[in-house]
């Protein structure tokens, strides 16, 4: 099963722990890049399917105990190359059942990534970046600043970990690109591991199963419009106005909304799908029934649905969270005008493991039972 190592590299008589970066690390390869890496040092492309399967579907990233490849093979295999996989540093549980792990990468920089538990569905929350550049106003990760790109290795591994941990490994669960970070920013790493996640002698969690949350970076919309691997879509708004948003996610100065909700309008959304729009509810910025109703103007020819946040508020965070009658009004505002609207619950407040508080932080969906019979009455 899955081990807290990262991997042993054996030389000769001696073991030396695989955090030295200097080696290729196999859990950065799909399996195509994976056997033809295997071909170009003299391996039969079968041992790379073997050895993807043992990390993917067999949760084993420890060479030496890949039973099947024999122990020269398993010796080549450890001297040319590493394993990366985050180690589970420590786990807080909410009391509503949402746990926040923290991860600790082979270079000793921590991320964290959350499982939210009955939504109803299973959903794993995981980090693309250490930090995120894009600097929200009112997301603390954004408050931390930019570190650096995760690696495929790091991003999949967030998810073989929770899998193994929350007894989920061959289970369905979704997986939403929420924690931590821009995936589009870091978009090679992201697209290699939607390519992981998805490969059949692996994991094999579909794309239908992933939604990608982006706050916008439209060139990169543009690219991702174009792949054969196509996760669902989120994309957060929060503002109907340029003044607006220029404030609250200063990419909109770069890529104002009519770019943005342009490419939304060409994105090639699945039938019966639709792209999740983002919606951060401030009290008394932009949460009045006019922009309720400039809302449902701009995404009047979109494929939309909408999904509100209400503030999670924080210290250092200069806004606060309007009340439930705000929150109810301004969702039945759009409900009237027919856009399909749902409220998400905050999960795991009381761990820091809701939106935006993922500071090495988390986030979570669902729908307020105040407002199922209007969901109801506005889903298909
Ligand atoms: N960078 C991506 C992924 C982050 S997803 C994106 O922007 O979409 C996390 C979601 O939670 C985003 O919609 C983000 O804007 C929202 N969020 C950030 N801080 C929040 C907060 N304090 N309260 C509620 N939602 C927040």
């Amino acid at each position: 099963m899955l081990r807290s190592i990262v991997s042993i590299s054996q030389t000769a008589n001696k073991i030396v722990p695989s955090t030295e970066t200097a080696l290729p690390d196999l859990a950065d390869l799909d399996r195509p890049a994976l056997e033809q890496l295997f071909e170009s040092v003299g391996l039969p492309r079968f041992r790379a399917r073997q050895v993807f399967r043992w990390i993917y579907r067999m949760g084993e990233t420890d060479v030496s105990r890949m039973t099947n490849l024999g122990a020269k093979v398993q010796a080549e295999i450890s001297r040319r190359f590493r394993i990366g996989s985050p180690i589970l540093e420590h786990q807080d549980r909410s009391a509503d059942g949402t746990r926040k792990f923290l991860l600790r990468l082979a270079d000793g920089r921590r991320i964290e990534a959350v499982y939210i538990p009955d939504t109803p569905k299973q959903t794993f929350c995981i980090s693309s970046q250490v930090g995120c550049a894009m600097d929200c106003d009112f997301c603390l990760t954004g408050k931390m600043g930019f570190t650096c790109h995760l690696t495929p290795a790091e991003i999949v591994g967030q998810v073989r970990v929770l899998a193994h941990e929350t007894g989920l490994h061959d289970a369905a669960f979704n997986i939403v690109l929420m924690g931590m970070g821009e995936p589009l920013h870091n978009y090679d790493a992201v697209m290699t591991s939607l390519r992981i996640l998805a490969d059949e002698e692996g994991l094999a969690v579909p794309p239908r199963r992933v939604t990608l949350s982006t706050v916008g970076v439209v060139p990169a919309m543009e690219k991702l419009a174009r792949e054969a691997l196509m996760p669902n879509l989120a994309v957060s708004l929060h503002a109907t106005t340029d003044e607006q948003r220029d404030r609250l996610v200063p990419i909109n100065r770069k890529y104002p909304l009519e770019a943005l909700i342009d490419t939304c309008r060409k994105f090639p959304v699945k039938r019966r799908n639709r792209i999740t729009f983002e919606y951060v509810l401030l009290a008394g910025v932009n949460d009045t029934p006019a922009d309720a109703r400039r809302l449902v103007r701009l995404l009047g020819d979109v494929k939309a649905k909408v999904n509100l946040l209400p503030l999670n508020a924080a210290p250092g965070i200069p806004y606060e969270r309007p009340d439930e009658a705000t929150v109810d009004r301004f969702a039945q505002t759009l409900a009237k005008h027919g856009l399909r609207v749902s409220v998400r619950k905050s999960r795991g407040r009381d761990i820091r493991a809701a939106c935006g508080q993922l500071i090495v932080e988390g986030k979570k969906t669902a729908a307020g039972p105040r407002l199922a019979a209007l969901m109801a009455a506005n889903h298909e």
